[in-house]
């Protein structure tokens, strides 16, 4: 009988029968191995615990210990979701199925009842009783000819088993359901003892807006309840600090996919945060050297054919709007081609170099709408961008500037949560990295030694750079878990030579700058998302878009001293409203902290005759009583200085 040799991580090396599968081996380790196996990994690729393994290889078993153990649990319960929904609905048709970071999701189509949240409990309920009957789950490997048979009734089925590039399939049926997808499934339902679906959220087919909406079953799973528990504490914190739910809370924006997906509408007060921000970074970068620009969002189609952005990121952009008299204009997608006419337009000096033009650049990407989140991911976004042209010479010295820049900007936001990641390319593939080999050592060097030199922790990762050049990225959280690059600082060979910048050298000759992109806090989409998720909501005063509201005790004896205080802090700068609504005060108090305002101040009797006001801050439960114009000037140095509270 033919055998094969499976390598164990130990590296010891043992010969078994070709027929034997991870539970064999397990067993031939130990009976406690044999029955805690749940399925293996041969050589890096998940195998299913009773498939035969059928080749040499380095073999891992997988217990409900490992990392890999959830993938496991997770294809398991989608299967069981799907036989559920079969058992349901015998006219539903599926989708695709994947796992997320936090379990699992089906997507379904029930033309004429399509699943929704209130259906969960039912469905829940079906998939329990697939768990308490122990339902076996058979695998089956057929050729794909076959398989298209079975999935004949199954539209969206064919066309992914059309798409994959495999001759054989894998079955597995669970009750009068059947299905194929990744291995690493369990032989059974025993182990989903505790699972839980979600939510139920539309999902256009293969994420394109022209194809069919389905309805996406979103679940999860877990070993044991405690797991459990931990999840829905970490789902609920996420929950509550998520931007889509505040924003929404706080009356900031709102995205409504009727009138255009993707593009966000600012209320009055996610406005004022937003020109804060604007107001805050042009000031900042304008003493820094950059001088600020406005340049148009549409531009002739040429220019992005020069530039590279037509032949590779065309899949991005909007299609160009063909104006009957043989121009085509495009909606921009970046705004490097923008700033680089800013350039070209005077005849530059290597005197004036580095040479920082900045903007509040607004742009369009057609991003696919599955990937569409609030103010996270949108297709109209303004841009904190900014190009500057420098000698070779000078990249090092202006890459540790724009640093500093941003780690100073960082600070003033209170943003301590990020880390460095360092793209360089990979050396071997010359395809796919613009080709001067000297350029890219020189210029990798130099990022390198500029990080080296302001002793800050980074990650290398080779392969990762633009095709133009290297960059450095700055990576933080959102609420849901997901990295983001929020900053990044691009050194570019390509756009220069392309569009044939020059300046003068000393030696009165020509010579080509090379260019940095670079934005210090993203777009101002991204930005609000990420600062509303670390703030959850609470602004610090200087962001805040209602930094104090007075509460008159009675309105027809203290609302007159109450605007008297309002005007002497407009004349300050500050954004103060009076509340003036028919309410009780401890009511009045309690709104003002669920709209996180940092300074609830009450006016009675005794503020009036003192010229006093009580000061209560957001978050904390005593007030103090404070003389109005002490007041007035702590709270107008407190935003000067962009202070934390
Ligand atoms: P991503 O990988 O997030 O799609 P990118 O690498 O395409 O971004 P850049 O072209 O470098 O991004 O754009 C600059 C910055 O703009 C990004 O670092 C990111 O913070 C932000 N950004 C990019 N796409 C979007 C979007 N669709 N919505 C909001 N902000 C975005
Ligand atoms: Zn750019």
């Amino acid at each position: 009988m033919a055998e094969i040799t499976l390598t164990f991580p130990d590296g010891k090396q043992q010969n078994f029968p070709a027929t034997a599968s991870v539970a064999d081996v397990a067993k031939s380790i130990s009976t406690s191995l044999g029955k805690k196996a749940i399925a293996g990994k041969l050589d890096d690729q998940l195998v299913d615990l009773t498939a035969p393994l059928a080749k040499n290889g380095k073999i891992t078993i997988i217990t409900a210990k490992d990392p890999e153990a959830l993938q496991v649990l997770w294809n398991t319960a989608t299967l069981t979701l799907g036989a559920a929904l079969h058992a349901l609905y015998p006219t539903m048709t599926f989708g695709e199925h994947a796992l997320t970071e936090h379990g699992f999701y089906y997507d379904t189509d029930n033309s004429e009842k399509p699943v929704s949240e209130d259906d969960l409990d039912k469905i829940n309920a079906a998939m329990a009783k697939f768990v308490k009957e122990d339902g076996k789950i058979t695998r089956e490997v057929v050729s794909k000819a076959d398989a298209l048979k079975t999935f004949a009734n199954e539209p969206y089925k064919t066309s992914l088993l059309n798409a994959c590039p495999d001759d054989d399939v894998v079955l597995y049926h669970l009750g009068d359901f059947v299905d194929f997808g990744e291995a690493g499934v369990l032989p059974d339902t025993k182990l989903l003892k505790v699972s839980k679906l979600l939510s139920v959220a539309g999902a256009y087919w293969q994420g394109k807006s022209s194809n069919q909406m389905l309805q996406r079953v979103y679940g999860t799973a877990f070993f044991n309840q405690k797991e459990m528990d931990a999840d829905d504490q970490r789902r609920q914190e996420a929950h509550d600090r998520d931007h889509r739910v505040i924003g929404n809370k706080l009356d900031l924006f709102f995205v409504d996919p009727k009138v255009g997906a993707g593009l966000p509408y600012w209320m009055p007060k996610g406005a004022t945060i937003r020109r804060t921000i604007e107001r805050y970074i042009i000031d900042k970068e304008v003493s820094n050297g950059y001088q600020h620009v406005y340049t148009p969002v549409l531009m002739n189609l040429d220019a992005y054919k020069t530039s590279g952005h037509w032949d590779h990121y065309r899949e991005d952009m909007f299609p160009p709007m063909d104006m009957g008299d043989g121009e085509q204009l495009e909606l921009r997608p970046m705004n490097c081609p923008s700033h680089i006419q800013i350039y070209k337009h005077h005849i530059r000096s290597y005197r004036e170099l580095p040479v920082r033009i900045a903007e509040l650049g607004m742009m369009h990407r057609y991003e696919k709408s599955g990937a569409l989140s609030g103010l996270q991911r949108v297709r109209e976004m303004t841009l904190n961008d900014g190009h500057t042209f420098v000698t070779l010479d000078q990249i090092q010295d202006e890459f540790k500037k724009i640093l500093q820049l941003m780690i100073s900007v960082y600070a003033d936001f209170n943003i301590n949560d990020y880390s460095f990641r360092l793209s360089y390319r990979d050396p071997k593939n010359t395809e796919k990295y613009f080709n001067d080999d000297a350029m890219w050592n020189r210029a990798q060097t130099m990022l390198k030694g500029a990080m080296d030199d302001l002793g800050l922790d980074y990650v290398e990762a080779e392969g990762e750079a633009a095709f133009y050049g290297p960059k450095l990225d700055v990576q933080t959280k959102t609420a849901g878990g997901n990295e983001e690059t929020l900053s990044t600082i691009q050194l570019d060979f390509m756009l220069p030579e392309r569009f044939n910048l020059t300046y003068v050298g000393s030696d009165g000759e020509e010579h080509r700058p090379v260019m940095i992109h670079r934005g210090l806090v993203s777009t101002m989409e991204r930005f609000v998302a990420y600062l509303t998720e670390i703030y959850k909501g609470a602004f610090p005063t200087w962001l805040a878009p209602v930094q104090a509201v007075i509460i008159p005790v009675k309105n027809e004896l203290h609302a007159d001293y109450a605007y008297g205080v309002r005007n002497r802090m407009l004349k300050a700068g500050l954004r103060v409203e009076v509340d003036e609504r028919n309410e009780k005060m401890g009511y009045k108090i309690r709104e003002a902290q669920t709209q996180k305002i940092p300074y609830a101040l009450v006016i009675g009797d005794q503020e009036l005759e003192q010229a006093s006001i009580s000061v209560r801050h957001y978050g904390e439960d005593k007030a103090v009583n404070m003389d109005t114009n002490m007041f007035v000037d702590a709270l107008a140095a407190e935003v000067k200085n962009y202070s934390r509270t």
